[in-house]
């Protein structure tokens, strides 16, 4: 059993790892996120899903510093609002966006030296970088290649192992098994449950509903920029409104991605 820090009272349940409060993004006069709320406990795997445009990236970018927005957002117990993007990256949040965020010019081998630029502990950079190829053989056999030439599949494991590389507490996945074929799929979601294992925590984006929903603790719905439900991976899994919706088991069989809840 976890013992609790010693200045922490053992009555009181302990603070999330990441919480998000009253959220709201706009831009432009579109409203992305209208006041949301959510909380992402040490260690644990968070999910996010709902269909295109419901504003689940707005988080992320929200979380990373990259997008303005009101409400408040705080990481072990610290609260990010005016924390430049790259101090937020040395807090110990790494973000995976969609799109993967890798250097098309570089080699695999310095994208993900690169990552480590907040790091001074060459040994530990040297272990996470064996870490790294051992997860991903594939990215071993590329070393020298440079990242933009990678297939689709494969610039998604350099961009999950850039965020390894970079030590981070907190993992923001976008999409991950966005273009993967499904055979890399099953196995990305294998290396993200490796990947918490080591004590990472991961707030996961994901249209794949049903493989998201399988690993997550906990899980929110995001539809139009509000939480419309919340609970356990295995309880939304089996959610009538969330089968028809998002899973594709629903009474009609649609499984239509953008359906509404109500
Ligand atoms: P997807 O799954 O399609 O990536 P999402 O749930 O991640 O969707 P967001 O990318 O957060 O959704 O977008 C939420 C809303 O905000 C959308 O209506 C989108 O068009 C809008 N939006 C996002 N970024 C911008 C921007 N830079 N300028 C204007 N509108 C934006």
């Amino acid at each position: 059993m976890k013992q609790a820090p010693l200045d922490q009272n053992p009555m009181e349940p302990a603070p999330p790892h990441l919480e998000v409060r009253d959220l709201r993004v706009h831009f432009d006069g579109i409203h992305a996120l209208h006041g949301v709320s959510f909380q992402v406990p040490q260690g644990q795997i968070v999910t996010l899903i709902g269909a295109n445009g419901a504003g689940k990236t707005s988080i992320l970018r929200a979380i990373s510093g990259l997008t303005p927005y009101t409400g408040s957002i705080t990481f072990e117990g610290r609260d990010l609002r005016r924390v430049p993007p790259h101090r937020i990256v040395g807090l110990g949040i790494a973000h995976v966006p969609e799109g993967r965020g890798i250097f098309g010019n570089l080699t695999v081998r310095e994208n993900l030296r690169l990552a480590t630029w907040q790091r001074h502990d060459p040994e530990g950079i040297e272990t996470d970088f064996e870490r790294v190829l051992s997860t991903f053989p594939r990215l071993r056999e590329r070393l020298r290649q440079p990242g933009g030439t990678l297939s689709g599949g494969e610039q998604q494991m350099l961009a999950v192992g850039r965020a390894l590389m970079s030590r981070a507490r907190l993992l923001l996945l976008d999409e991950p098994s966005m273009g993967m074929s499904p055979r890399l799929v099953q196995e990305l979601f294998a290396i993200i449950q490796d990947i918490n294992r080591t004590h990472t925590t991961i707030l996961l984006v994901e249209q794949n509903a049903n493989q998201a929903l399988r690993i997550a603790s906990h899980a929110y719905v995001l539809e139009t920029g509000r939480i419309t439900l919340a609970g356990t991976g295995q309880e939304l899994l089996g959610d009538p409104r969330v089968k028809e919706a998002y899973l594709g088991t629903g009474a009609t069989g649609k499984g239509a991605n953008d359906a509404k809840l109500q």
